[in-house]
């Protein structure tokens, strides 16, 4: 059903902590923790508990989450104080635009000149 664990998902096992992850901070529904491949200084995911393929499918069956995630973006940028500096929030979506990982993450993205598109 919509929202919920997928066995081989490996977000999804993240969030069952299954999988181990450098974790930054958590939430009732979602997880932040740091890119196993970081693009830059701070790369923080964050992510949903619930499982969606991606941004709009999350924010087609459960919106709420979405503010979660932009919400909890925000605290993770403050956290890593790339707020003064900038930073960029990220949802690649669909294979061609490079999405690998098929439940719903936010890259953020800080620490370094972002003038650049990703
Ligand atoms: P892309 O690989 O093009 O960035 P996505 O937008 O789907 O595609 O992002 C998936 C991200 O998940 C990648 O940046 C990748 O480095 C990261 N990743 C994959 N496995 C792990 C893991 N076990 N722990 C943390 N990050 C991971």
């Amino acid at each position: 059903m919509a929202g919920e664990a997928q066995p081989d998902c490996l977000f999804c096992k993240i969030v069952a902590g299954e999988i181990p992850a450098t974790v930054v901070r958590e939430t009732d529904t979602t997880v932040a923790f740091r890119d196993i491949n970081p693009q830059a200084p701070t790369h923080v995911l964050v992510i949903p508990r619930v499982h969606y393929a991606n941004a709009a499918e999350l924010a087609a069956g459960d919106p709420a989450a979405v503010v979660d995630v932009l919400r909890e973006a925000g605290e993770v940028a403050a956290k890593e104080k790339v707020v003064d500096s900038g930073y960029r929030i990220v949802f690649n979506t669909g294979p061609g635009a490079g999405q690998t990982v098929f439940h719903a993450h936010a890259h953020v993205l800080g620490g370094r000149d972002l003038q650049r598109l990703v």
